[in-house]
């Protein structure tokens, strides 16, 4: 897609760090370094994210990840890794081709913060939201 960021690194358009390529999907190193070995892995389709993506892209995507994932781990020696995906602007998507971070991790000040807020929703209504998805999911 033209003026999209990362078709034109997909292209060779846009230099990068690339890690890993193949017909299919492209792995380079994110420009912020947010982590030492902070890594993208994108198809080359374009696709604004993953709820656009359909199961075969999903796949195709998905199923490098392990490889890649243990390769960085090697590589920078991180104690583990977080794999991060944003879908649109609220989840902080700001390059709107589908990509997932891999960012090793190093300790609890290494550059990356995630904070998960517990709430206590009542049972009831977990599992009337549980069914409300579930039949999405079937449609
Ligand atoms: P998002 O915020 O959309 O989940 O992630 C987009 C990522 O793309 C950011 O982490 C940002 O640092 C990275 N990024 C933006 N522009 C470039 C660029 O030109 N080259 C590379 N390698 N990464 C980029
Ligand atoms: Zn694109």
């Amino acid at each position: 897609m033209e003026n999209c960021l990362f078709c034109q690194i997909a292209a060779g358009q846009i230099p990068a760090a690339k890690v890993y390529e193949d017909d299919q999907v492209l792995a380079f190193l994110d420009i912020s370094q947010t982590t030492k070995g902070h890594m993208l892995l994108i198809p080359k389709k374009h696709v604004r994210n993953v709820l656009e993506m359909d199961g075969e892209l999903a796949q195709t995507v998905f199923a490098r990840l392990p490889k890649l994932a243990r390769a960085l781990q090697q590589a920078t020696k991180a104690s583990g890794m977080n794999i991060i995906n944003n879908n649109e602007e609220i989840a902080g998507q700001t390059v709107f081709h589908a990509h997932i971070h891999l960012i090793p991790r190093y300790g609890l000040d290494d550059g990356l913060q995630i904070h998960f807020t517990a709430h206590e929703p009542d049972g009831s209504a977990l599992s009337r939201l549980a069914e409300q998805i579930s039949s999405e999911v079937r449609k």
